[in-house]
């Protein structure tokens, strides 16, 4: 395990959701690790092959996570505002059934519902 892997890691399991790459880079000074750029992709794409993080892309801006603590995102289409939405037991349990079902080894899953939040809505409805 590669200092800035672990850097990566940490920054992401303490923010709990979505981090930009320009966020993470962020974080990761504020650890004093300035890896270059290139470093920074490669170690990413590592995760990502490695199922140890996930991307999402939004807005054709990436997006890297950790899949833990179960959340969907809700996704604003106009200030690209994400939220998270905690998810009960119920759909937890949908999750399962769906994994049985299909003889389908879930590993994480990425579901986003896109619209407008509180703030834009206001905004939409004045103009
Ligand atoms: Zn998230
Ligand atoms: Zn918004």
């Amino acid at each position: 395990m590669t200092k800035i892997k672990e850097g990566i890691i940490d920054a992401l399991s303490e923010n709990d959701c979505f981090l930009s790459k320009q966020e993470l880079i962020e974080k990761l000074k504020s650890k004093k690790i300035k890896p270059a750029r290139s470093t920074i992709y490669r170690e990413l794409r590592f995760l990502i092959a490695n199922r140890i993080i996930i991307k999402n892309t939004i807005k054709g801006i990436d997006y890297f996570e950790i899949p833990q603590n179960y959340h969907y995102h809700l996704i604003c289409l106009k200030c690209g505002k994400i939220s998270q939405v905690r998810i009960n037991n119920f759909l937890k349990n949908l999750e399962k059934q769906i994994a049985k079902q299909n003889n389908f080894n879930i590993i994480y899953h990425s579901f986003n519902i896109y619209g407008y939040c509180h703030q834009c809505q206001t905004y939409l409805s004045k103009k």
